[in-house]
């Protein structure tokens, strides 16, 4: 069987998640608050109303304009995808080939690197600076001399929270010609996005995911915004039926009732800053600024920390790179949550 593989699949390692029980989970930067405990009876009777024999709506169309509704662009501007990590694979399917380059900052979201090595693309990593700042001279430098095909940008940063000026990334487009793009899975808990450019600039594309601030993971809808090229090129690898009828209808439903989620979302912001103020009194600790809606922070003690949580069931994501080296990220949860984890630390440091 293994001589059947391809090659640079066979040193790969599947995406995991942690598995284990946990009674506190701040691990996976999801939302803390089930909204669909709120609006699960109007979903059943949308899902009443659904005709599961038939196939969903080959293009997403419906989502697609609420979507485009919630973000202020027209709906030739929007995919839709399983996820936002299929939209990154749909971009790299659309513009990277075997040997193309592509240029990322380091630390950052895994599956950009893990879709092109996929696909037989090579990755060129930019570390950050001390700070995790994106060192746009290098970026710009190496994804002319490389002619990268695509470039990504992840504002704000998973899994640092660090934010990325406006004027950064309008520089990098401007003084490229990549494709950039810029994940911002994380808006709703930054309010700041570079969507307004969209037609200006017809290389850059926005993804967007309602995993997050819109407390939907387990429904898989991601988006991106692109001018109506750069969408065309990118549906035509999408797959047939991408989202399910079932995902579509939670879509709409979550969309229509962005009031709620932005009250959710002012909670978690709160709590962000409470979560911070509370971490940055204790000794040997450093709280890196977040956009977003987990922390990263750093200590000798970051096993301890790790271990005493494993034995408590608070379940967090411990990082060991030569970037991130005793490294944790904390998802912002509720306040009780949020209090477990404190004394804990409170305890071990
Ligand atoms: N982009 C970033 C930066 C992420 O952190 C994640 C999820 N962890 C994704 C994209 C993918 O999100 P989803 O597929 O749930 O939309």
């Amino acid at each position: 069987m293994r001589n059947l593989v391809r090659e640079n699949i066979l040193s790969m390692k599947p995406y995991t998640a942690s598995k284990d029980i946990a009674e506190v989970k701040l691990d996976a930067n999801e939302n803390p608050f089930n909204l669909f405990k709120d609006l699960k009876e109007e979903f059943v009777n949308i899902i009443e109303n659904l005709e599961l024999n038939r196939y969903p709506e080959i293009d997403n169309q419906c989502l697609g304009e609420k979507i485009a509704e919630y973000a202020g662009v027209k709906s030739e501007n929007v995919i839709c995808g399983n996820g936002s990590d299929e939209i990154i694979q749909m971009i790299i399917h659309s513009f990277v080939d075997k040997d193309d380059y592509i240029v990322i900052p380091v630390p950052t979201f895994s599956m950009y690197k893990q879709y092109t090595e996929i696909g037989g693309g090579k990755v060129l990593e930019v570390p950050t600076d001390d700070s995790f700042n994106v060192r746009e001279d290098e970026i710009i430098n190496i994804a002319n001399e490389k002619r990268a095909k695509v470039i990504f940008l992840c504002n704000p940063n998973n899994p640092t929270g660090t934010i990325i000026k406006r004027e950064k990334i309008l520089n990098i487009l401007n003084r490229t010609n990549s494709i950039v793009v810029v994940d911002e899975a994380y808006y709703e808990f930054l309010d700041e996005t570079i969507i307004d450019q969209v037609n200006i600039n017809n290389r850059l594309i926005v993804l967007r995911t309602l995993s997050k601030g819109f407390a939907l993971a387990g429904a898989r809808v991601g988006y991106g915004i692109g001018s109506r090229e750069i969408i065309d090129i990118i549906s035509k690898v999408r797959s047939p039926y991408n989202l399910s009828s079932i995902s579509q209808a939670l879509g709409i439903l979550f969309l229509e009732n962005v009031d709620r989620i932005r009250e959710k979302i002012k909670e978690i912001k709160n709590e962000r800053s409470y979560l911070i103020e509370e971490i940055q009194r204790l000794n040997g600790i450093y709280v890196y600024p977040s956009g977003s809606n987990f922390v990263l922070i750093k200590s000798d003690k970051a096993k301890n920390i790790l271990s005493a949580c494993g034995n408590e069931k608070i379940a967090l994501r411990g990082f060991s790179d030569s970037y991130t080296n005793n490294c944790i990220r904390i998802t912002i949860g509720k306040r009780e949550e949020n209090d477990k984890l404190i004394s804990l630390i409170k305890r071990v440091v």
